[in-house]
């Protein structure tokens, strides 16, 4: 049977997948200057019986394996470039590029694509319909791969899109899904408010901006508390309030920075409304002069229901020996690119457990690891759902 081959040929390779993961997570890229990787990716498929076009979008890499049965077109992503992050690993194998670190797992996200790829490829006159590998780059930097990509057509005559994630918060061994709203949508905005400066002793002379600014913050909280729907959710944070000076003088200006997260595109829009509101509303009531910049970027990522669980439903029939449960989970916070796919086409993202041993620490973090065992069970899991898709279409 082809899925019980499939499964034993990546079960066979899975050295071959650590050692890719180890060679990316020792190379790191930034985010839209991924040349090295995109070329060490084109380079895999040389020689190999396929179709492979680079400079997608920029960096990216389209695969297309065609397997001469008609069928429908299933693209599989996987991301490959790292974040601006100085690497405190003890890994042998940690970053050669000083400050620059996988620290997402889209090392592994790309090891476990290689790999299930060239498998398909070997087995693809047993399969049906056309496998369309998208190597993304720039997932971590807004406004994102994904987008270019399908701007230059990656996702033409493509049916749907799935996708993975490793997840280090989550235990290995288990894969997990979500319908619907699953990951945040995201924006971020940058403040300037203009008053005018002076003497602390002073302050009718003046305009204050730093009292502007503190009202500013105050009055941002009631966005998520008096503005949305108790059942929407969204999150607005302030990370940056740049006023920095000298205790007895009033500054001519400040500078706020912040954070748009929400699960529906909907709520995000009504957020960056009533900040929008609310910055015009500090501009009347303390005579200052603002400038926002309100940048809106990844989408809401919505999980279409029926492929999702058509999905967790191949993966559970599939009675992976390292997999232990397939279950639902909550919405995660963190935004992705992937969302994009999913405005496109009916799409699914799914999460890997990679959670290692001993200590944990979150994605993005300097110490960030993974639990390799992760790698086969992606790609066995993606790779029975890919299985099962193709074959059990009737589309001829
Ligand atoms: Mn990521």
């Amino acid at each position: 049977m082809i899925l019980g081959k499939l499964m034993d040929r990546l079960k066979d390779k899975e050295e071959r997948m650590v050692e890719i993961r180890r060679h990316l997570h020792e190379n790191p890229e930034l985010s839209f200057q991924e040349t090295e990787t995109a070329k060490y990716i084109a380079e895999f498929y040389e020689e190999k019986d396929v179709e492979v076009e680079t400079g997608v979008g920029g960096n990216g890499v389209k695969v297309t394996i065609d397997t001469g049965t008609p069928g429908k077109t299933l693209a599989l992503r996987a991301d490959f470039d790292a974040l601006p992050i100085l690497e405190e690993t003890d890994l042998p194998f940690a970053s050669k590029n000083e400050g620059v670190m996988h620290a997402c797992g889209h090392d592994a996200h790309t090891a476990y694509m290689l790999i299930l790829a060239e498998t398909l490829i070997e087995l693809k006159d047993e399969l049906k319909g056309t496998i369309v590998i998208i190597h993304q780059h720039a997932e971590e930097l807004p406004p994102g791969g994904a987008q270019r990509m399908i701007a230059d057509g990656i996702l033409d005559g493509v049916d749907n899109v799935l996708g993975a994630h490793v997840m280090s918060n989550m235990e290995t061994g288990k894969v997990l899904y979500r319908e619907k709203e699953s990951m945040t949508g995201r924006g971020f905005f940058k403040l300037t408010i203009k008053g005018s400066g002076g003497h602390g002793s002073s302050p009718h002379l003046a305009n204050d901006p730093i009292v502007a600014g503190a009202h500013f913050v105050s009055e941002v909280q009631t966005i998520v508390s008096r503005r949305l729907n108790p059942f929407e959710a969204g999150v607005v944070t302030i990370g940056s309030f740049d006023g920095k000076g000298v205790f007895n003088v009033i500054k001519d200006q400040v500078v706020l920075e912040g954070d748009v997260r929400a699960m529906g595109d909907d709520t995000k829009k009504t957020i960056e409304k009533e900040i929008k509101r609310i910055s015009s509303g500090i501009e009347a009531t303390f005579g200052v002069t603002n400038v926002l910049e309100y940048k809106d970027d990844y989408p809401t990522l919505y999980n279409d229901p029926e492929l999702t669980r058509q999905v967790a439903k191949a993966i559970k029939d599939a009675n992976l020996s390292n997999v232990t449960s397939v279950e639902r989970c909550e919405p995660q916070p963190p935004s992705e690119d992937f969302a994009y796919y999913t405005k496109e086409l009916p799409s699914s993202f799914i999460y890997i457990g990679a959670a290692p041993e001993g200590q944990i620490y979150p994605h993005h973090h300097p110490k960030f690891d993974i639990n390799e065992d992760s790698l086969l069970i992606a790609a066995q899991s993606i790779g029975s759902a890919a299985i099962d898709y193709l074959m059990n279409d009737s589309k001829e």
